[in-house]
């Protein structure tokens, strides 16, 4: 589509992010499209009047980009699969919890993964079928557990203890739940700590190496007929695909080990989590499904060959491509010689990227007052946020075109794990969150995924109407 402009679009991706530093040759059509399809939402928010002075901050999603992902996930594992394999690709719902989301996915012929009662609604308000569902939590209740059983939703059960929950609800209830136990492979950490699952004293699933677990594992599953599944999550962003797929190839020896002492195919299905990192760098989907999923066949042949059923739960490699935070330019100044642009996107839509900058670094895009592509030379700027402490800060000297007031800073590749985990620091509103699609006449149409929040619901949700309270006990 709009091929015309795609040489315009690549042109300006470099213009406007510096930390670009892959080039132009190895754009994919879908990452050329895909930046070309931003820079029109961008331009027509601002037209159709989303983005303004009255509403400063907006949350978009690229319909046409999460369909084509959905896509891309389910051919590169179709791809390597023995044909009648059972494969069901869920959703980590954590990663963008969005009902309007989930029904997407849905309809591309994504489930659910969910690791909570709030996960699980959101879940099923979108339609996702139990079938498609799958429950993780290190923190299950009993209440949890039973739900889940008498939905028939895939469990995953964490630790001993929790088995010990599931034998005593099992005595009492019929279900059609398929159960699994996560084990932790403790292959090791990736560059961060925080989202590394398989360290040795990960407080994910069974550790898989400690003294004991491995017999204790095997003797769980030969005393329970239903307990059929084995899952490993390794870990999320920084973990390399190789540390990753060595974690899944413990898990599939583990299932060799336990149908060949049971003597029969007790574990049937292996769950190999999510976790696929994103590239934050450049418009360029790295890696891509298609390489882990070869990479995985080449590693763990067996996997594959028709003896197991396969689960994953992939979160941000599905939706962080597909997001963008657009924050108006209220005011901008210098400092110390820096130039500071203070725009309205900070800690309340990035908070990981604002407390560990390090680990979590945004690409930044500028776009002037009409939202198109700010053209111009580079100045090293500060894009801050409207929050009252210093280190509310989305970019820390980065090189953009001086953004000036009325201008568009546009945080990029922030469709997971951004806009819709708000964090109500200052009592910043919840952006509003809308989808956009090209339309037939060429141009750009929007839905309403999430309403933004009014100052009304912020006054509610903070004890409004219980304003005598405390001086009335
Ligand atoms: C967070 C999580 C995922 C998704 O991880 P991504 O890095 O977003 O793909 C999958 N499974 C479990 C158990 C998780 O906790």
């Amino acid at each position: 589509m709009r091929r015309d402009r795609t040489g315009d679009a690549v042109n300006m991706r470099h213009s406007g992010t510096e930390l670009d530093n892959h080039r132009d040759g190895d754009g994919r059509p879908d990452d050329v499209n895909r930046v070309v399809r931003r820079d029109e939402a961008v331009r027509s928010a601002v037209e159709q009047g989303l983005l303004g002075p009255d509403a400063p901050l907006v949350g978009l999603l690229d319909v046409v980009g999460i369909r084509d992902s959905a896509a891309a996930l389910r051919a590169a594992f179709d791809a390597v699969v023995a044909p009648g394999t059972p494969v069901l690709h869920a959703f980590a719902v954590k990663a963008t919890p969005l009902v309007p989301v989930l029904r997407l996915l849905r309809e591309a012929g994504i489930g659910a993964e969910v690791a909570s009662p709030g996960e699980l609604a959101l879940a099923r308000a979108a339609g996702v079928e139990p079938e498609r569902t799958v429950l993780d939590s290190p923190a299950k209740t009993t209440a949890e557990l039973r739900e889940a059983l008498a939905l028939g939703i895939a469990v995953n059960v964490d630790n001993p203890q929790e088995l010990d929950r599931v034998d005593a609800l099992m005595r009492q209830t019929k279900t059609s739940s398929p159960l699994g136990m996560r084990v932790n492979p403790q292959v090791g950490a990736g560059a961060i700590d925080a989202l590394s699952t398989a360290t040795a004293t990960s407080k994910f699933g069974v550790a898989l190496r400690d003294e004991g677990a491995r017999e204790w594992l095997i003797r769980a599953c030969a005393d329970r007929p239903w307990l059929t599944r084995l899952h490993a999550h390794s870990g999320s962003q920084g973990v390399p695909l190789s540390l990753m797929a060595r974690g899944i190839a413990e898990s599939y020896a583990l299932a060799e080990e336990i149908n060949r002492r049971i003597g029969r195919r007790r574990i049937d299905t292996i769950d190999i989590g999510g976790g696929l990192p994103v590239n934050f760098t450049s418009d360029t989907t790295t890696p891509t499904y298609a390489q882990y999923a070869r990479l995985l066949a080449e590693a763990v042949p067996g996997l594959f060959d028709g003896r197991y059923g396969l689960v994953t739960e992939f979160g941000r490699s599905l939706l962080a491509k597909h997001g963008t935070v657009v924050a108006r330019v209220e005011y901008t100044k210098r400092a110390g010689g820096r130039a500071v642009a203070v725009t309205h996107a900070g800690v309340q839509v990035a908070t990981r990227t604002v407390y560990a900058p390090g680990s979590w670094p945004l690409r930044i895009a500028a776009y002037d007052a009409k939202g198109h592509p700010k053209q111009g030379p580079t100045v090293v700027q500060d894009v801050a946020g409207p929050a009252c402490f210093a280190g509310d800060l989305l970019a820390q000297a980065h090189a953009l075109p001086l953004l000036e007031p009325g201008d568009h800073a546009a945080a990029l590749d922030t469709g997971a794990y951004y806009f819709a985990h708000h964090y109500a620091y200052n009592s910043l509103a919840r952006p509003g969150v809308y989808g956009y699609a090209p339309d037939e006449g060429g141009g750009i149409r929007f839905a309403v995924v999430r309403e933004p929040q009014t100052v009304e619901e912020i006054v509610a949700e903070s004890g409004g109407a219980r304003v005598s309270a405390l001086t009335d006990l």
